[in-house]
Order: C-alpha cells, then structure tokens, then sequence
C-alpha cells in the first residue's frame, strides 16, 4: 500500500531532474546551431547525464509511463550512436567537397551545394557536381550504416525495434502509413509530372528535368523573379506577431536571433529551450519571400512552445511526434500559398498574388513526389530490414515511381534529413495533410478569412497549450484523398 504513493514520488522527481537536463542540453545545442561560443565539454556531461537518467528509467519503471520508456529508449539508442553521428558531420565538410567548383570563392562542399545549384544555369556544371558526390558518398555509407544498426541493437535491448518506436510515437500503424504515403504520391504523380514540364520550359528552356535538377533546385529556382524584389512593404517578423495576435495568440515571448553570424546555421530552425518559458527562433536573413516563410514556419514551432500549459507534463511538453510539430509551422507558412492573404495582408496585387500561390502549388507537388519516395523507402527500409545497397536499389525505384525520374540510389546518403534521421520523413506528409485539414476546419467554421478571427485562434490555442497531449482526431482524418484533390486543381 506504500508503495504506490513512493513510486509517484519518484517519478515526479525523475521528471524534474529529466527536464534540468533536457534544458541544459538544449540551450548548449542552440548555442552551437546559432553560431556562438558554448561549452564543449560541458554538453559532453549532460549528453552522459542523459544517458544515465533514461537507463535509470528503464530500471526502474520499466514500461510504464509509455511515454517516458518511448523517449527514454530512444535517448539511449541516440546517445549510443552520436559519436557516429558527429563522424558524419566531419566527412560531410572534409570530404564531400568539389575539387573543380566553387562558390563565392570557396570550393562547393555538401553544405553550400544546394546554394551553388539554385544559383547555377549551367546544367552541365550542375551534373558534374551532383554525379561526384553521388560517387564521394561512400565515404559516408559505413557511418551511415553503422550509426542505424547501432542505433537498433541499442534499442533491441528494450524489446522494440525503430519502426515500432516511430509509429508509435506517432500513432499509426503501419498499413495505414504506408498506405496514406502511396495513396498520395500516386494520385499526385501525373499533376506533378505536368507541373514539372510546365516549369522546366521556363527554368530548362524545353528541355526535360534530370535526376540532378532535383526538388531543391526547383524549389529555389522557380521563384528567381523574386529573389531580388518582392512587392511588399511589410516585414516577416512584425506581420507574423501581428497575425498571430489578431487571432488572440501573444507569440512576443518567442526570441528571435536574426544575425548573421559566422557558423550560424545557414536554414532558420526553432528551438524550444525550456518550454514554455524560453523559446528561441534563428534564422539568417536570405532573399525577402524564403525569410517570410522560414520566419512563419519557425514561428509557427515558436508559438507552439510558448503557448503549452506551464502544468503540463514533462512528457507532454517535450515529446511531441514531428507530425503533430510540423502541423502548427507548416499552418502558418501555407497562409503564404493562401492568394487572399497575399492581397490583403501583404499587399501584393491580384496578378503577383495568383503567380506566387501557382508556384508555391507546384513546390507543394514536387515535395509530396520527392517525399513520396523518401517515405517508403525508409518505412520499408525498417520494416524489411533491409541493407544500405538494397536501400539504394529501392529508392532508384521509388523515385521513378513517384516522380518519373530514375535517380542514383546513393542520393538519399546525401540528403539533410533521410541519413540524419532514423525515420521522420513520413512525419511531414503526414503534417501537410494535417495542416491542410485543421485550415479547412477553420474556414468553415470562421470563413476565407480565418487569420483575422481570434475565435480561430482560441481553437487553435486549445491544440496547441496540451503540448503532445493533443487529440489529432479532432480536426483531422489524414485523408490523402481530400489533400490530393486540393493540390489537383
Ligand atoms: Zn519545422
């Protein structure tokens, strides 16, 4: 009879110390993504503490909450596979490098190549450059390799394998997923396949997309007229706040860092240090239209953070499936792809406002095309068990399958997020859908002009304050089928 009340006892002093820890770390790994000064070895401590903290709850607890034992497993399997992870970060700067390119005086390495390909006309340079790193990308494959087998003989330990973990945390099945994933690189394959066509008359001169004109290429490169000058006098930061507090969401405690400072990660990025008290947006001023969406997405991530309940959960504060994050950032940066927004809260006329929503459309279907690909190929990759050169072979295939272009197999080993992350792909499919359905809600129940009602925002609110205690289900079906249909049009 005494036990139970000295088990909650300890728990609720676990979680204390989990979030001290979980702080500490963050504020350190912020500090490195941002580009300034931090304490090496002292981030080394707290990665160990970690470590200790999580097996002192397997220990202990065992299965039970299923949300600790979900995160704590997987801070082992991380913890045990981070030196392999850093590895990859060296031999990506040391080794995937161009010997004959450069860019504004630096030899082209993997971090400046999306960079160099957005700015480069010259489909010949941009083949050279894509086909030598395809071929230096086996200095990555055995860290890559070893990094994901570490990391499920780390949690084979606690009886559950990557994708159990991942679904789980995500709750779906994998029927489901896999189905959901098909369902919508299918249905959109023939719309994106015309919309390919379309925008390489105008960015290839006629001639038909490679595998090495890929969707960062596209993305980037279709909206060239609009690098240099976007029609409008507002700037992101204050028009996201603004927005945001129109709808009764105060997001003025979300700290913004807009410095460009050397080693400052080159992608904005949100960090939420100690939720919801300390909740930090970074990014680097690049052209006008990708700073209003990088600064609405992040804040979209900001506003999640600051808005949870100071009385939730350790858990529900900190664990939070990617495809329910992704769901608020990528909510706030479809506002962008929305033509009225455009028109009236921006300013832009009609004709800028329906050439801008066109492009974003076809930057929406060459990601679900591309993503399409990734997906199955890392769900099956878990579930098939399959090895890094059978990884390869599958991925030439989906990539044919989903986008019509037979890409090298090797290509996923470059990526930023397919080797970083044991799984996560599916996550922003999955949100897309999501947001689309929650924006749907809204204008339904407040109208086109949702953005400017605060009953929207306090729906939204009601969501966003339960952290990863939210019920999904309540604004969303994940109906492939409806996005499809939208994006078809
Ligand atoms: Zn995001």
């Amino acid at each position: 009879m005494l036990a139970l009340p000295k088990n909650i006892t300890d728990l609720d002093s676990w979680r204390k110390q989990a979030e001290r820890i979980e702080v500490g770390k963050n504020l350190l790994y912020y500090k490195q993504s941002a580009g300034l000064s931090f304490d090496k070895a002292k981030l080394a401590s707290y990665e160990k503490q970690a470590l200790e903290h999580s097996r002192a709850f397997l220990k202990s607890f065992g299965k039970e909450p299923r949300a600790l034992f979900l995160m704590s497993v997987d801070a082992v399997g991380r913890a045990k596979t981070f030196k392999l992870q850093m590895k990859a970060h060296g031999v990506r700067s040391s080794k995937i490098v161009s010997t004959k390119f450069k860019l504004q005086g630096s030899k082209v390495n993997w971090g400046s190549w999306r960079q160099f390909t957005a700015q480069s006309d010259d489909s010949q340079a941009r083949k050279e450059l894509y086909d030598d790193f395809i071929e230096k990308s086996k200095f990555l494959t055995p860290l890559i390799a070893a990094r994901f087998n570490g990391y499920r003989q780390a949690l084979a330990e606690y009886e559950i394998d990557p994708l159990a973990l991942y679904l789980e945390i995500e709750k779906i099945s994998y029927e489901r997923l896999t189905s959901f994933v098909d369902t919508l690189g299918s249905t959109l394959r023939p719309i994106f396949r015309d919309a390919l066509d379309d925008y390489s008359k105008e960015i290839l001169g006629g001639n038909q997309a490679e595998y090495y004109d890929d969707f960062y290429f596209f993305r980037s490169r279709v909206f060239r007229q609009y690098e240099k000058h976007l029609p409008t006098k507002y700037e992101p930061v204050p028009k996201v706040l603004y927005t945001m507090k129109k709808m009764g969401l105060d997001a003025s405690k979300v700290k913004v860092d807009s410095a460009n400072r050397k080693g400052k990660s080159a992608s904005a990025f949100c960090f939420p240090i100690k939720v919801p008290t300390d909740v930090r947006i970074c990014y680097r001023k690049s052209n006008p239209l990708q700073n209003f969406s990088g600064v609405f997405h992040e804040f979209g991530h900001g506003i999640h953070g600051v808005s949870i309940k100071t009385n939730e959960s350790y858990e529900n504060k900190y664990l939070i499936a990617m495809g329910v994050a992704e769901i608020f950032s990528i909510f706030f940066e479809n506002l962008l792809h929305d033509k009225t927004f455009l028109q009236e809260a921006l300013g832009f006329t009609n004709e800028t406002a329906v050439d801008i929503t066109r492009r974003f459309r076809f930057n929406e279907l060459f990601f679900v095309a591309f993503y399409s690909a990734n997906s199955t190929m890392k769900l099956r990759y878990w579930k098939e068990q399959l090895s890094i050169e059978q990884a390869n072979a599958l991925y030439s295939d989906l990539t044919e399958r989903f986008m019509g272009i037979r890409y090298p197999g090797k290509y996923w080993q470059l990526h930023h997020v397919m080797p970083e992350y044991f799984l996560y792909s599916p996550s922003y499919m999955i949100a897309s859908v999501r947001a689309f359905e929650l924006a749907n809600l809204l204008r339904s129940r407040y109208g086109d002009r949702y953005w400017n009602e605060e009953k929207a925002g306090k729906d939204l609110y009601e969501l966003l304050s339960v952290g990863g205690g939210i019920d999904v289900d309540s604004f969303s079906k994940l109906d492939a089928t409806g996005y499809a249909n939208s994006l078809g049009q």
